[in-house]
């Protein structure tokens, strides 16, 4: 079986801090991480590997150059392949161009059974890619998957829900979204680092993966960012007083003012 994981790399938004002068996000010294439920995703993959170890697990990103070292990280993890779709046509690409390029990458990589992303990036913030990449490659898609068994020609898995979960069998090839609570990501392991240098990235641009430039990054972006700002910090917080019926009055009413309930 070959399994293929997309993975992204992220800025660690938990490092994201706001300048309180100038109220805009301070990006310096921010580093880049694997974005968290795509290690679930490759974690999900690698497991599968540790049972059948004749499973070959891959895994795709599109980005800039830098995007190499979390590549590697995933190698350093157990991954065996890792492609790297990186041009400038991709550059400054919304969901739909993103996942048209990640598309045409997967085409390229042959007899892959399961593919896998994350629920979510967590500097987008979408959830969008996963299941347009799906529907580019024509092949079904269950989002949100926190438990999985993987057989021959089908995949049985359990897809979370508000209030539980859902028990899906989908045949393969199709497409996987991971959840945090799909499984605990391993470390890397130092033999696995040292085995992450000696394996080659594969990298391709917009000609590798057979696209015409009007069809990926900016120029096939339907949608495009207007304007980014720091949100307002709320306001201080009011103290109710009086007894308990009296405050639990007053919250109810001021709930109904803003139309809450
Ligand atoms: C309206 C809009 C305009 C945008 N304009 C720009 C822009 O001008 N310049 C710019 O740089 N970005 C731009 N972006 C951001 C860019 O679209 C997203 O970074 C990218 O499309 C991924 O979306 P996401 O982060 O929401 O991922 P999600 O859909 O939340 O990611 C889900 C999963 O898809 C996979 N995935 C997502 N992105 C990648 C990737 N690059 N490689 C491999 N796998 C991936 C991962 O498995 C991830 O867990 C824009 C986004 C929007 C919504």
């Amino acid at each position: 079986m070959k399994i293929l994981v997309c993975v992204k790399q992220v800025p660690d938004t938990n490092e994201v801090k706001i300048d309180p002068v100038k109220g805009t996000l301070i990006r310096d010294g921010v580093p880049s991480i694997l974005n968290p439920d795509d290690a679930n995703a490759l974690e999900a993959a690698l497991t599968y590997k540790d049972e059948n170890p004749d499973t070959k697990v891959a895994v795709i990103t599109m980005g800039p150059p830098q995007a190499t070292y979390m590549l590697r990280e995933c190698l350093a993890m157990g991954a065996d392949e890792a492609y790297l779709l990186s041009d400038r046509a991709f550059g400054g690409a919304d969901t739909c161009a993103t996942s048209t390029t990640i598309a045409a990458g997967i085409r390229k990589v042959e007899n892959v059974d399961v593919i896998f992303a994350g629920r979510q990036a967590i500097d987008g913030d979408t959830a969008q890619v996963g299941p347009q990449v799906a529907q580019r490659l024509g092949l079904p898609v269950v989002t949100y998957v926190q438990d999985i068994k993987l057989e021959e020609g089908k995949a049985i898995v359990h897809r979370q829900m508000e209030d539980g979960y859902e028990v899906i069998e989908v045949q393969t090839p199709c497409l996987l979204t991971a959840v945090k609570e799909l499984n605990e990501p391993r470390y890397m392991s130092i033999g696995g680092i040292v085995n992450a240098y000696k394996k080659e990235i594969t990298v391709w641009n917009h000609e590798d993966v057979e696209l015409d430039p009007k069809d990926c990054g900016l120029n096939a972006s339907p949608t495009q960012v207007f304007r980014s700002f720091t949100p307002a910090p709320k306001g201080k917080g009011e103290m109710l007083e009086g007894t308990v019926s009296e405050m639990a009055v007053n919250v109810l009413n001021k709930l109904r003012e803003k139309h809450y309930i």
